[in-house]
């Protein structure tokens, strides 16, 4: 047995446990130091350190936060003149706890692999959905004409991502609802011609899988992309298990339907950036759009709800690629932060019950009663 030291949460860290015994693993946690309070018992990284037979130490935080530990436990090491290997908890493993999609080769990533990278991305196929639903987080039900994504210049866009980043552990095509562009499976498999190592999702709500091209279900396949269910109550999901499985598709869906959604905006953009921010479900979902990338898709999307209700939050959209400014491995450092949009997100959300097609949407479908 290799054993190994952590330095996580109780939540990253008995995923971790978990995985190492799913994969039957050689390596074990020996030592471990809780940081959900933060990270302040010096004296557990020093024994961690000094310990005789440790392979490497982890990070496993649940926050994006890793190169802060990386910096405490060398500040540490140096104190005591110890050499120390470190190591990150792979963020797939935290975004996906589905062991079986993952190869536990890559479990534990060096430094320079994670600081070249990024941890998630998703982006549109297209803005249009057929299920419609109250309140969206990406506008689909208030989107006008067709709106399909132009594939050569979303290509371009992956390319030049491509030079900024190494890698993208996380990549979800998304939409709208995505089988509703025919393009679905060249997406897919641009996708993972220009990022090899990426693990690759597609996320609908399952309703158009009976009448997909059957060339689309062989892009998804032969690409090693899994298929993500959003479960609504008008969703059938044996039928939708059946196809996936008689294609031979890997998926995930949950058992249990969605019923609420959360209204999540404060139009009057007063919120507090730093408490929106740290309180967001969605800080993580970075997003690309026609040329730029954001820490969310809200600064990017939102433009349909101003189209729609004649109105006018105004905040800086995203982050533009072919700025000359921008170099490689910057942006995990400039994804990771809390922009000018989150002015208009509510710090206390609140839920409304889940409902498909709605076309006569209302602004308070999303925004916050204002107190
Ligand atoms: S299924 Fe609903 S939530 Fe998902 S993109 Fe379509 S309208 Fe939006
Ligand atoms: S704008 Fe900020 S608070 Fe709002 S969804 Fe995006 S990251 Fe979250």
């Amino acid at each position: 047995m290799k054993k190994i030291g952590v330095v996580g949460t109780q939540e990253t860290l008995a995923l971790l446990a978990r995985a190492l015994a799913y994969f039957e693993s050689d390596y074990k946690i020996e030592h471990s130091v809780l940081i959900d309070e933060g990270c302040k018992d010096t004296e557990r990284i020093y024994e961690m350190i000094t310990a005789p037979d440790i392979e490497f130490l982890v990070i496993a935080s649940d926050q994006g936060d890793y190169f802060l530990y990386e910096s405490l436990i060398k500040k540490e090491a140096e104190a005591k003149k110890r050499e120390v290997e470190i190591r990150f908890l792979h963020p797939y493993l935290k975004y996906i706890h589905h062991f079986h999609l993952f190869d536990c080769e890559k479990l534990f990533l060096r430094r320079e692999d994670y600081a070249n990278s990024i941890d998630y991305l998703e982006f549109h196929v297209t803005d249009n959905c057929n299920l419609n639903c109250k309140g969206c987080a990406h506008f689909s039900n208030l989107v006008s004409g067709r709106k399909h994504t132009d594939f050569l210049s979303w290509e371009k866009d992956m390319l030049r991502l491509k030079e900024l980043v190494e890698n993208i552990y996380t990549i979800r095509i998304m939409g709208g609802e995505p089988f509703l562009n025919p393009e679905l499976g060249n997406f897919a498999a641009k996708t993972r011609e220009i990022f090899p190592q990426s693990m690759i999702h597609v996320v609908s709500n399952g309703m158009l899988l009976q009448k997909a091209d059957r060339g689309v279900f062989r892009a998804i396949r032969e690409n090693d992309v899994t298929v993500d269910i959003s479960y609504y109550p008008e969703v059938d999901r044996d039928k939708v298990v059946e196809i996936l499985e008689a294609e031979n598709l890997r998926y995930r869906i949950s058992t249990v339907s969605t019923d609420e959604f959360l209204k999540y905006m404060n139009l009057k953009g007063d919120s507090d950036i730093g408490r929106a921010y740290a309180d967001c479900d969605f800080k993580s979902c970075h997003f690309l759009y026609e040329g730029k990338v954001s820490a969310c898709a809200f600064p990017l999307l939102v433009k349909y709800f101003n189209e729609y209700f004649d109105e006018n939050v105004e905040v800086c959209c995203g982050i533009d690629l072919y700025s000359p400014r921008l170099k490689k491995g910057m942006l995990r450092d400039l994804l990771n932060r809390p922009v000018d949009a989150c002015r208009y997100c509510a710090v206390e959300k609140e839920p409304i019950p889940w409902e498909g097609h709605r076309l006569n949407a209302d602004k308070s479908d999303w925004c916050v009663s204002q107190k």
